[in-house]
C-alpha cells in the first residue's frame, strides 16, 4: 500500500523531476510552507513562476471571480477578459510588438516563434546560442543546447545551428541564406545565469536586421520584471521581432505568449498554428491582474533596487569563502557558482529555512518572488553564509 505523499508521486508519476525532500502546502509572498508548517524564504519561486509572489492577493481575486463567472472560452470565440489581457499586453511589450498568440508555456511560446519565423521567411534554419534553454517539445529542445537533455531524442530537427553566446563573429559565421531567426536569450538561465556582454545584444540586432533574418527573444525567465526592467532587452535598447513569455506573466498560472510585429504576425493564415487551451479566461484573467500587481507595485524598480543590494551582500561572501568563483545577475535573476556542487548547500538550506534552486552542478540560482523583502534577503545571505562555512570545512578549506 502506497502511503506517503512522497510514496505515491514516486510511483505514480513520470520520473521525470529531479525531486527535493519537502512537501509544500502553502505560499504567501516570497515565503511557502511545509506540511509539517515550516516556513521557508522561496528562492526558487516554482522556476521563477512565481514573480508577483505566491497567492497574490489582487490574482487569487480575479482567479476566484473568472472561476465563477467563464472558464471555457475557445479562441475561436471572442471574450472580454481575453480583450482585456491583450490591451494590457500591448502597454508592456516593446513598441511595434503588438499582436499575440496566447498558449499555455514557455516551450509552446517557442515552438509558436519557430513556426512563424519559418512561415514568414520561408527558410528553415534557426541559430540558437551556445548555453541555450528553450524547452522540451521538439522544436523548443532543437534550439537548446545542453546534450544532457538532447542526446536520447537525436535525431532533432534539421536547419538547427548553435553561435557561441556573446560572440559576434561566430553569429555572422553562421547566418547564411538558409537563415529564418536567431533565438536567444537576453540573460541566459538555465545554464547558470549568464548576461552577454553590455554591446551585444545591439550588435545582434544590428546583424540580424542587415541580413535580414528575424530576432527572436526568448524572456520567458528574463522578462516581466525579473532583471530589473519589463523585458531584459531593454537593458540593451533592443526591439527583437518575436518576443516570447510565460512563467510569472500568469501570476502563477499557466500561460505563454508569443508577441510580434504586425507584418511578421500576418503570415501566419487561420489554422497554421492554434492552442485549444490557449487563450482561456480563466488564465486571461490571472495574467492581467499580474500585469496589474507588475505595474502598481512598480515590481521591475523594486527588482532592480532589491538584485543590486542581493548582489552586493553575495559578493561580500565571495570575498569570505573560496569555495565561491563567481557571483553574477540582473535584477532579481541571480547566479553564485561555486568550486564544488551545490547539493549539499540545497539540502542544508532545507533545513535552515531558505528553499535554493541550482543551475547545473555548480551553480546556485536565486530566482526568488519580486515581492521578497530586503530582510528575507539578509536571512537568506546570513543562511548562505554559514552553509558555505560549513562546506568549506567539510571539504578542508577553511
Ligand atoms: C523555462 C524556460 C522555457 C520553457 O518553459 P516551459 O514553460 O517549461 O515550457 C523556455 N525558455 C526559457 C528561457 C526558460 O527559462
Amino acid at each position: 500500500m502506497l502511503q506517503s505523499v512522497e510514496e505515491i508521486e514516486n510511483s505514480l508519476m513520470a520520473r521525470v523531476y529531479q525531486k527535493l525532500p519537502i512537501q509544500v502546502v502553502k505560499g504567501k509572498g516570497a515565503l511557502i510552507w511545509d506540511d509539517k508548517g515550516n516556513e521557508y524564504i522561496d528562492c526558487m519561486g516554482g522556476y521563477g513562476v512565481a514573480i508577483v509572489g505566491h497567492c497574490h492577493p489582487k490574482v487569487v481575486k480575479a482567479v476566484m471571480k473568472q472561476a465563477k463567472r467563464l472558464m471555457v472560452c475557445h479562441c475561436s470565440l471572442y471574450n472580454d477578459v481575453r480583450t482585456e489581457l491583450l490591451l494590457k499586453l500591448n502597454k508592456i511589450t516593446p513598441n511595434g510588438l503588438s499582436v499575440s498568440y496566447l498558449c499555455n508555456s514557455g516551450a509552446e511560446a517557442n515552438e509558436a516563434a519557430i513556426k512563424l519565423a519559418i512561415k514568414h521567411s520561408g527558410k528553415r534554419g534557426i541559430i540558437a546560442m551556445t548555453g541555450s534553454y528553450h524547452g522540451k517539445t521538439f522544436g523548443a529542445l532543437s534550439a537548446t543546447w545542453d546534450a544532457k537533455y538532447r542526446k536520447s531524442f537525436e535525431p532533432l530537427l534539421s536547419g538547427f545551428k548553435f553561435a557561441k553566446f556573446g560572440d559576434l563573429e561566430s553569429l555572422k559565421k553562421q547566418i547564411t541564406d538558409d537563415v529564418a531567426a536567431v533565438i536567444i536569450e537576453p540573460v541566459q538561465g538555465e545554464s547558470g545565469i549568464h548576461i552577454p556582454p553590455q554591446n551585444y545584444l545591439k550588435k545582434v540586432k544590428e546583424v540580424t536586421k542587415e541580413m535580414n533574418v528575424l530576432l527572436i527573444a526568448d524572456e520567458v525567465q528574463s522578462g516581466f520584471g525579473r532583471t530589473g526592467k519589463v523585458w531584459a532587452c531593454q537593458h540593451y535598447n533592443v526591439t527583437p521581432d518575436i518576443l516570447c513569455s510565460a512563467k510569472g506573466l500568469g501570476g502563477g498560472l499557466p500561460i505563454g505568449v508569443m508577441v510580434s510585429k504586425q507584418e511578421i504576425a500576418s503570415s501566419f493564415k487561420v489554422g497554421d498554428h492554434t492552442s485549444t487551451f490557449g487563450g482561456n479566461p480563466l488564465s486571461c484573467a490571472a495574467a492581467s491582474a499580474a500585469i496589474d500587481v507588475l505595474i502598481e507595485e512598480k515590481l521591475p524598480e523594486r527588482a532592480d533596487k532589491l538584485g543590486n543590494y542581493f548582489i552586493k551582500r553575495l559578493n561580500e561572501l565571495k570575498m569570505r569563502h573560496k569555495i565561491v568563483r563567481d557571483v553574477r545577475g540582473l535584477g532579481l535573476m541571480i547566479g553564485v557558482e561555486l568550486r564544488f556542487e551545490v547539493k549539499n548547500i540545497i539540502l542544508n538550506g532545507l533545513k535552515r529555512g531558505v528553499l535554493f534552486l541550482y543551475a547545473g552542478r555548480n551553480v546556485l540560482r536565486f530566482l526568488p518572488p519580486l515581492v521578497i523583502t530586503k530582510e528575507q534577503i539578509d536571512k537568506v545571505v546570513e543562511v548562505l553564509d554559514s552553509l558555505l562555512g560549513e562546506e568549506e570545512r567539510r571539504r578542508g578549506l577553511a
